[in-house]
């Protein structure tokens, strides 16, 4: 066990659940249901509030099941491990990118596009298993280990991959997240990580709250970024065109919020130039169930993201990756192996 998942700080959450269980725990309820915001219906006072899953302060235990809000406990639960061909073409190649799909996660946009793991559900595995993993993806020649919503489980990450490397583990390590993540959190990954793959998914702290109940998520984002530009430094590649080393910034264009994809851009670009690469994704899918946000229940248009593109080009990013044709399909979520 790692105390680091004893009243765990580990994102910006900070939730401080005791994720390696509390004996003292005297809350006779446990939370329910394992969906944000869960509480017990004996348990009288509600969530209260706009930060995920937390019971208000007359509930006198929180988090006391060892659940954080990011819907896991220590245990390692992941959702698929196996050979991806759907990230940037420096990731996947035709090699494939070795992706370790975590489950939880510590952000839940409301339009989640991993909704069936991001709650939780995912097979449970001990530690050891993870390094067998890691060295598995690595025989069947894939380009990288990709770690995709790691956040939750960094301290038996770090330890997997070190363990890993003593074991012959050569491949570059791609650490794939939201951007919502604590510079001292990403500080344990230091010389870990190879390429860094954050998302950056706003730039308006009001979307922020509304999508992701993470108010702070842009100067947070922003922070974390720095950090791993901090770690990595510039892009290099092998011979093959893999990407060996360096940072990709994602950004997710929403349906009807382009103006804040180009606040996202124009921040990157005015801090970093062609000094890091971008991605610009048009792979929106609206959730099944509709969500009360009438826009996020459509496609982006053709023309909203030539629009963003072309504020891209515009701007001067030359290192950028974005999407042709229309990948906005379920087929591109992954399948995974939920329990
Ligand atoms: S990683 Fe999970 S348990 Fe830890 S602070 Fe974040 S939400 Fe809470």
């Amino acid at each position: 066990m790692f105390s680091q998942y004893n009243n765990c700080t580990l994102c910006p959450r900070s939730c401080g659940a005791k994720r390696n269980g509390d004996a003292t725990a005297s809350c006779e309820e446990k939370p329910d249901n394992g969906v944000i915001g869960r509480t017990t219906d004996s348990c009288k006072e509600k969530p209260d509030n706009g930060v995920i899953g937390r019971t208000t302060d007359s509930c006198e235990k929180k988090q006391d099941d060892g659940i954080g809000i990011c819907g896991v406990s220590h245990k390692l639960k992941i959702a698929r491990a196996a050979l991806h061909m759907w990230e940037e073409p420096c990731i996947s190649g035709e090699r494939g990118s070795g992706a370790v799909f975590f489950s939880g996660c510590s952000l839940h946009c409301v339009f989640c596009q991993n909704r069936k793991i991001s709650g939780g559900n995912g097979k449970e595995l001990i530690d050891e298993e993870l390094v067998a993993i890691f060295l598995r993806l690595q025989e069947e020649h894939a380009a990288n280990i990709n770690l995709v919503t790691p956040t939750q489980y960094v301290p038996t990450i770090a330890w997997a991959l070190r363990e890993a490397k003593t074991r012959g583990l050569t491949i570059p390590v791609v650490y794939n997240t939201s951007g919502y993540e604590t510079v001292e959190t990403l500080r344990q990954l230091d010389g870990l990580v190879d390429i860094y793959l954050p998302d950056f998914k706003y730039m308006d702290e009001s979307l922020a709250a509304t999508y992701s109940k993470a108010k702070n998520y842009p100067q947070v984002a922003k922070e974390a970024i720095a950090e791993m530009v901090r770690q990595v430094g510039e892009a290099a590649f092998s011979e093959e065109g893999y990407m060996t080393k360096g940072i990709i910034v994602r950004h997710l264009c929403l349906p009807g919020e382009i103006e804040d994809s180009k606040r996202v851009l124009r921040y990157l670009y005015e801090t970093y130039g062609n000094s890091i690469y971008y991605s610009i994704m048009n792979q929106y899918t609206p959730p099944k169930e509709p969500l009360a946000w009438q826009n996020l229940n459509r496609k982006l248009t053709e023309e909203e993201y030539d629009e963003v593109v072309d504020y891209a080009i515009e701007l001067g990013v030359e290192n950028g990756f974005i999407q042709e044709g229309d990948t906005a399909e379920e087929s591109f979520i992954p399948e995974f192996e939920v329990e």
